[in-house]
């Protein structure tokens, strides 16, 4: 009996990441055997050829991500220069309310975003370091206790002094449809790219705690884009959260609409009652800057945000 054995590569990567206290280890051994088939030397090395090249490939597409880990392990160990904790501490007003650990923790998914995302200036505007730390530390801040994936659609910010105009295609209540120009201080597209004001940026920033903050909103609707559509639904880890998101969700979009439909007061904006992902947009944004009112007007969606997010900011300091 001929017997062939092609071992085709062995990769072993073992690496230990220590952050949230994750070990990583990953081994891949490909060995094919092949039993009683006659082969000549010709068929043999094109087999060969043709199977380390599958091997590559594989080896490749499982590596990746290894890597991505390593390089993102190596920029969260990067000092965070005390001029940048200084800043965020002076001009990040969340920031000041953070415990300790998540201060820190903060600190890290910064150096990875910063190192992996492009800002680009538009409309004259000159990129600065202050506008890359605030943007970043509020994008950041939604991925706090999470095994993240740091917005892996998004790779570019563009920014710009003020709102800025786009066509839109509008479609009136008789089915029509026309062009209009809107007026806008964010916009996240599906893939690749978030827009900002940086005058709303920075307005949003300093107000913390006002309920309106554009850095959050459109990086909610990155992660809601995560599971594949933007329809107010994120990935979610079991059959059982969609079930209850949906639920709780549906329930506090109708109470919400109704509410916007009376013109009666409540902690979240209209705007959140334009559609399903915008309401989760907006209220991402309660959230984070109006814990406690938005725990008392809905309590279980807070409950759901708070599983998603992983953190509770209503336990924050000053959290309103
Ligand atoms: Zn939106």
């Amino acid at each position: 009996m001929k017997q062939y054995i092609i071992v085709l590569g062995l990769i072993s990567e073992e690496a230990t990441r220590s952050f949230f206290g994750i070990k990583r280890y990953a081994q891949v051994k490909f060995a094919f055997t092949i039993n009683n088939i006659s082969v000549n030397q010709h068929q043999m090395m094109f087999l060969t050829i043709l199977l380390t090249i599958g091997g590559v490939i594989i080896a490749i597409i499982i590596g990746n991500p290894i890597i991505n880990d390593l390089r993102r392990e190596h920029w969260r160990r990067q000092p965070f220069s005390t001029r940048w904790q200084q800043f965020l501490e002076q001009n990040v007003p969340i920031y000041r309310h953070l415990p300790f650990l998540l201060k820190q923790q903060l600190q890290s998914h910064i150096q990875v975003f910063l190192a992996e995302k492009q800002f680009i200036g538009c409309g004259g505007l000159d990129i600065t370091e202050e506008m890359k730390l605030t943007i970043a530390a509020q994008a950041c801040l939604l991925l706090l206790n999470r095994n993240t994936l740091y917005y892996k659609d998004l790779s570019v910010i563009l920014v710009y002094p003020t709102a800025f105009i786009v066509p839109r295609e509008v479609k009136d209540n008789a089915g029509v449809y026309s062009q209009e120009r809107q007026v806008l201080e964010g916009e996240s597209w599906a893939i690749g790219k978030i827009i900002l004001s940086w005058e709303d940026v920075k307005q949003d920033t300093d107000s913390f705690g006002s309920g309106a903050n554009v850095v959050l909103h459109e990086f909610a609707h990155q992660l809601d884009h995560e599971q594949g559509s933007t329809n107010g639904v994120p990935l979610l880890d079991s059959k059982a959260s969609y079930i209850t998101w949906a639920k709780v969700f549906s329930q506090a979009y109708q109470q919400h609409c109704s509410k916007a439909a009376r013109g009666e007061s409540t902690v979240m904006d209209y705007y959140g009652a334009k559609n399903p992902a915008e309401f989760f947009a907006v209220a991402t944004e309660v959230f984070f800057e109006k814990p406690r009112l938005l725990k008392d007007e809905y309590g279980q969606l807070y409950e759901q945000l708070r599983n998603y997010y992983h953190v509770d900011p209503s336990e924050w300091s000053r959290a309103t």
